[in-house]
């Protein structure tokens, strides 16, 4: 009861905060960490940049890469950039963040950025945080709205409480919870470009390979519906019944860490606090128990399903549709009205 409680009053503080007006900082000269990949723009970027236009003042999106260009055409068209720097080198080909990291102190130096932002992604949460420490200040991670220039509000223990942080540093570096912005789309204008300020590249780490899990379904961090299997699908065949549901309507396929760790499915498609966090339209949990760790990670969603065989799951507690059946029953029968 505990969880689905305290998160209802988190949502009602965050639905009060959102209505109250933002602080319309003038001075802020904030720093866009642009997240890119095959030449496209990462989608947590769009929702940092909307939290960034909510600070008020200027923004200034930050282009690194072996081939930055055509990012930083698109990029510059986005609502609020007002300036594009990129930086091209193949030693920022693939974020890491020891190269990353002094050029955006070098980047903060020479402009004098208040504010950085960055979406808190792997990516983000991976170079932001080395990034703060080169320039000597706290680390903001994972913020859900600002409330002014110095002051932003974020979940803490698994999303149970709601902090309201003050930061007293100079220069706020700060990542941002993709689901929590809307996503800034282009203007049209396009903004000026500059070469990014030259910086150290230690080369203290080399970029051997990636394994990427391909898939035609939407991506899990903005898919608008998502469908998550547990442990109770006993084995990771299984969970074909919710490829077949998800494919009905267009949803992402999720997991709690249970069917991850039992080798059911990749551990890309985990959802909760050391996953992926997402906030769908519609959210199924399908014989999941509903941990806290795992709340942690959906329960923003706007609509919760749960389908368990357990009366007594966690899930229940922060469902507004559940249905106590067994999986294999229901999740067929399902799928077979959605068909008709
Ligand atoms: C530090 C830390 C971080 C963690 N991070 C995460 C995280 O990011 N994400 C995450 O998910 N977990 C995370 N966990 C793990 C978490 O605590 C739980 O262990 C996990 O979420 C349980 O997964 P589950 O609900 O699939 O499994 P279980 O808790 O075993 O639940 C399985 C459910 O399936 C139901 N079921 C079984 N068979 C059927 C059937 N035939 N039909 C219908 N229902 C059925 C059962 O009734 C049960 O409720 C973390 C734990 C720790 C300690």
């Amino acid at each position: 009861m505990l969880a689905s409680t305290t998160s209802r009053i988190a949502l009602q503080a965050r639905a009060t905060l959102a209505q109250r007006f933002y602080a319309t900082g003038a001075g802020a000269n904030t720093l866009l960490y642009v997240e890119h990949k095959d030449g496209a723009i990462g989608g947590a970027t769009l929702n940092a940049l909307t939290a960034a236009n909510k600070l008020g003042g200027s923004v200034t999106a930050l282009v690194a890469g072996d081939a930055p260009e055509s990012v930083a055409k698109e990029v510059g068209k986005l609502t609020g950039v007002s300036k594009v720097l990129f930086a091209k080198d193949a030693a920022y080909a693939n974020a890491l963040p020891e190269n990353v990291a002094p050029l955006l102190a070098a980047a903060q130096s020479q402009f004098g950025f208040t504010h950085l932002f960055a979406g808190h992604t792997a990516i983000g949460k991976n170079i932001f945080p080395r990034a703060a420490a080169l320039m000597d200040v706290a680390a903001v991670s994972d913020i859900v709205d600002i409330v002014g220039e110095d002051t932003f509000v974020r979940p803490i223990y698994a999303g149970n409480a709601i902090a309201t942080v003050k930061s007293n540093d100079k220069i706020k570096v700060v990542t941002v919870r993709g689901t929590a912005f809307e996503a800034a789309a282009a203007s049209g204008d396009a903004a000026s470009e500059e070469a990014a300020p030259s910086a150290d590249k230690p080369a203290l780490t080399q970029w051997i390979s990636e394994e990427i899990q391909k898939s035609d379904r939407p991506d899990l961090g903005t898919a608008k519906r998502v469908i998550s299997g547990g442990r109770g699908m006993k084995n990771g065949e299984n969970f074909s019944l919710l490829y077949d549901l998800a494919d009905k309507i267009g949803a992402a396929v999720g997991a709690s860490r249970a069917a991850v760790d039992a080798g059911f499915v990749d551990n890309s498609l985990q959802v909760g606090q050391t996953g992926k966090i997402v906030a769908p339209e519609l959210y199924v949990a399908v014989g999941i128990s509903g941990a806290i760790q795992h709340l942690a990670g959906m329960k923003d969603s706007k609509t919760i399903v749960a389908i368990n065989k357990d009366a007594d799951a966690p899930i229940f507690q922060v469902a507004d549709y559940g249905l106590v059946e067994d999986l294999f029953k229901a999740v067929p029968e399902l799928t077979e009205k959605i068909s008709k």
